[in-house]
């Protein structure tokens, strides 16, 4: 029974609207809206029924990131800039990043090339990841993903240009792609040693440490071409913020994005 529940869960549940991707404008406003509705539903049939179309307009909310159709374009047109800035700075995720990031580019991962002027990957440590990246199997994703997650059961899976892991049934961790999602675990057990606070990392700052250095990834794992970095403007569902993409032009791969910082 519980695995049924779980089933009809997971198929209801919208991984591009939900969790990380959950837009919180959206929500809110789909919040707002349910309970003027629910209200009205109270006030003119009978209570229990508007308790009962609040409860289940939250489930669906909570589920599938909206319940309203068209609320992102909704958000988009009406309110205004200043509110949904403020709602992307109240998510905060920038400033765990921007923490996590400075002590990956501090530690032994990264190294200055006076060849490049830039940063890059140590050669060791690129090498290594290679080699791991050859080595993850399903099996070994799969191991790796239960003691990251500290769970019994996970579960990778694919849905309309994202990938994700499930972790007791529950989303925990979501890239642009599966080869995207290989290369984090296949890179854990060099983080573990070259970050010194990584035991100490919560499961988003480990994921957050997993994307910094996957932007500094320059051969496909996919395919072996150089990878490129770009610089666009994303749609999301009711902002346009400007990010860095890190994809592969031959077998198309998208492996990273980053947003810019203000
Ligand atoms: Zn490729």
């Amino acid at each position: 029974m519980a695995s049924t529940e779980a089933s009809v869960v997971n198929k209801l549940r919208q991984p591009e609207y939900t969790g990380e991707n959950r837009c919180y404008p959206c929500t809110y406003l789909n919040v707002f809206i349910s309970v003027i509705l629910s209200s009205f539903i109270g006030l003119f049939v009978s209570p229990p029924t508007g308790g009962i179309a609040l409860v289940l307009s939250l489930v669906v909310i909570y589920l599938r990131g909206y319940i309203i159709p068209g609320t992102p374009t909704i958000t988009q047109q009406y309110f205004p800039d200043r509110v949904l800035q403020w709602f992307g700075k109240a998510q905060s995720a920038d400033k765990d990043v921007a923490k996590v990031s400075n002590e990956v580019i501090d530690s032994d991962l990264i190294e200055y090339s006076e060849k490049l002027e830039d940063l890059k990957l140590v050669d060791e440590v690129k090498n290594r990841w290679h080699t791991e990246i050859r080595k993850a199997d399903q099996e070994v994703v799969e191991h790796r993903l239960k003691s990251l997650t500290k769970s019994d059961e996970v579960e990778l899976r694919e849905a309309d240009g994202v990938a994700y892991v499930m972790a007791d049934n529950e989303m925990v961790l979501q890239r642009r792609s599966r080869p995207a999602i290989v290369a984090d675990i296949a890179i854990l057990p060099i983080l573990s040693v070259k970050l010194p606070s990584w035991e100490r990392y919560s499961l988003n700052e480990k994921s957050d440490a997993m994307r910094v250095v996957r932007m500094f990834m320059d051969d496909c794992p996919a395919c072996g071409s150089d990878l490129t970095l770009d610089q666009t403007a994303v749609e999301s569902c009711c902002t346009s913020k400007e990010v860095y993409t890190l994809s592969c032009p031959e077998c198309k791969t998208q492996m990273s994005e980053m947003p810019v910082a203000d």
